[in-house]
């Protein structure tokens, strides 16, 4: 019985370190020591996919029972606009350059260094990844990709930023940043009236390509296989930080999107979007493919997958053709 119990403790404990690609470099799923790539176990189709995650290790529970899930449809009503002076966002360059990694899951940039804080809270970032499309939908809308910052606190808390990524209109100059007015409906399309709805008409987007996206982005080809990893340039992060802090947040508490589908994450979704040119996002595709878990039901509201379970199966449609030939 030892032994197996042991077994057990240890199946749970690699389970944990396998999974978590979007809390990766955390507690929740510590980098390997010796510098390798670890390519996570879970996947985003078939028996591997979001719809089993549960089934996957005993620790994803979550996934298909917690009531606070993520990724969701960022309509009026399930986030509160943030503005980014109640933020303090402070993230140094890499000047030396950094490691970007494929997880098998994702590509991630290990970022350690910089830190978020707001209200009593103060986070510090770990990495950020990408997800294909976009995981949130802006009021229904799924954009080109998702970029996540993930941050841990000193108490083992989780924060993510994340931004919406499109494709850039103008693939040559200098980003600029324009602000676009945004439809500001409630999910029965009434207009919204809520504190801070000005935030909300704005959205801040940019027609050229983000610098920073391009140059680590440019080097995915490179580490097309899960577990390989290459050196960057210089990472500027004072450009993701400037586009942060011309938008808001639409704030909520949500869940990993990945398993094990962890609760208690502070999420921060950026008004403020990046780009990239359309070969980068191509060559991006290329690599990851498709790694967006399907959006969740509205927080507070029972798990998408518990409802499913418990309908009863409907009775059998019989469909009666006349003459019994089908054209
Ligand atoms: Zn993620």
């Amino acid at each position: 019985m030892g032994v197996s119990l042991l077994q057990t403790v240890f199946l749970l404990a690699s389970a944990r370190q396998a999974f978590a690609s979007c809390a990766h470099g955390t507690f929740l799923s510590p980098r390997a020591e010796d510098g390798s790539v670890k390519v996570n176990t879970f996947g985003y189709s078939g028996e591997i996919g979001p719809l089993n995650w549960a089934a996957l290790a005993v620790e994803n529970g979550a996934c298909n029972t917690g009531t606070q899930q993520s990724p969701i449809s960022m309509v009026a009503g399930t986030f509160n606009m943030i503005p980014a002076s109640d933020l303090q966002i402070d993230i140094p360059d890499f000047n030396e350059g950094t490691e970007f990694e494929n997880l098998g899951t994702t590509v991630e940039v290990i970022a350690k260094g910089g830190t978020l804080a707001f209200g009593t809270k103060t986070f510090e970032l770990q990495q950020f990844h990408f997800h294909l499309p976009s995981e949130h939908l802006d009021n229904g809308t799924s954009q080109a990709m998702e970029m996540h910052m993930v941050f841990q606190s000193a108490a083992q808390e989780i924060a993510v930023i994340g931004m919406y990524i499109e494709i850039a209109t103008d693939n040559a100059g200098t980003p600029s940043v324009v602000q676009a007015p945004e439809a500001n409906l409630t999910r029965r399309g009434r207009p919204e009236r809520r504190k801070n709805q000005h935030l909300r008409r704005q959205v801040v987007r940019s027609t050229g390509p983000t610098v920073l996206l391009e140059t680590v982005l440019s080097q995915v080809g490179s580490i097309a296989t899960p577990g390989t990893k290459v050196a960057t340039g210089p990472v500027i992060m004072s450009e993701i930080v400037n586009v942060l802090k011309s938008g808001s947040f639409q704030g909520y508490m949500g869940s990993l999107t990945t398993p094990p589908c962890s609760e208690g994450v502070n999420w921060l979704v950026s008004t403020a979007r990046l780009a990239v040119t359309a070969n980068t996002f191509n060559g991006v595709r290329d690599v990851i493919g498709f790694n967006s878990r399907f959006p969740q039901n509205t927080p507070g509201s029972p798990n998408l997958l518990s409802l499913s379970a418990a309908t009863p199966p409907a009775a059998a449609a019989v469909v009666e053709i006349p003459g019994g030939v089908l054209g």
